[in-house]
């Protein structure tokens, strides 16, 4: 308990999977949350939930993949906490099917919310973080950001940008003293909403659990902790690290 005591922390994609895990668990800890997300309906159920753990946890609705909504979310954020400590960059979806299908707006919508937003995320986020001087920032990659999939590929081009993005960035604040640390986390396979249909179906599921050495799914609380470890001061050596959780497939 109270490892992100008096943190303020904004998480983008909030309001379900991995990021709904992470803001319970920030909470938990001692964080006030802000949760984002494009999904209104899930979001105040999100922030309803997070009433249970603590107060002051506020929602935001935008869209990680536009410019004019990051601007806007860091100023509410600025004008309401005058400072951030902590931002999770973990907005994303994918889209899985072969290179001979995958239309140029399949391509661009892809890069836009999994790595476009973590750049502005970033961008736009970087003074607040910095006036904390302590900052820390986590990024959502994947294994398809370090090993490649088939039917996959603008899934893989943007998680792999998240992976080095992430490290240019840890760089950077190191050069500017700014107190930014900066990692990636590279979940396997999760159940979430966004991958439980496809878990639903056994031959899916079988073929990925096939290559998985602890057989099984991770929950979404598995990866929420190694991003509370990450964000904590607990982690203050570690910048531009990359950070695994998948039940050993790239140990293979
Ligand atoms: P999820 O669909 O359960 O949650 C994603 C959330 O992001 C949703 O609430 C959605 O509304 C929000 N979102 C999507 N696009 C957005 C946008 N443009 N602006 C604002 N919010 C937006 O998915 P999840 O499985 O929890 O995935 C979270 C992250 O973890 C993603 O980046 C995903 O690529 C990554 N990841 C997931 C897995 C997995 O197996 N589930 C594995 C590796 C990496």
């Amino acid at each position: 308990m109270n490892r992100l005591l008096n943190k303020i922390a904004l998480i983008t994609g909030a309001a379900s999977g991995i990021g709904l895990a992470t803001a319970r668990r920030f909470a938990e800890q001692g964080a006030t949350v802000i949760l984002g997300d494009r999904n209104e309906a899930l979001l105040g159920q999100a922030l309803a939930s997070l009433g249970e753990i603590g107060t002051g946890h506020r929602a935001i609705r935008f869209d990680v993949t536009l410019e004019s909504e990051w601007v806007d979310a860091i100023a509410e954020i600025d004008s309401t906490f005058g400072r951030l400590d902590i931002l999770v960059n973990n907005a994303g979806f994918g889209k899985f099917q072969s290179i001979e299908k995958t239309t140029l707006e399949d391509w661009r919508s892809t890069i836009a919310v999994n790595l476009d937003s973590v750049f502005l995320g970033t961008r736009y986020a970087m003074p607040l973080l910095a006036r904390s001087g302590h900052g820390a920032i986590v990024n959502m990659s994947s294994i398809r950001g370090l090993v490649a999939g088939p039917n996959a590929s603008a899934y893989c081009a943007a998680k792999a940008g998240v992976r080095l993005f992430t490290k240019a960035t840890a760089l950077e604040c190191a050069q500017a003293g700014n107190g930014i640390r900066v990692n990636s986390v590279h979940p396997g396979h999760v159940e979430t909403p966004l991958t439980a249909p496809a878990y639903a179906n056994p031959e899916i599921a079988r073929e990925f659990l096939e290559h998985t050495p602890l057989g099984r799914f991770a929950k979404p609380t598995e990866v929420a902790d190694a991003i509370v470890f990450l964000a904590s001061d607990e982690a203050s050596y570690m910048t531009g690290s990359e950070v695994v959780i998948d039940g050993g497939i790239t140990a293979q």
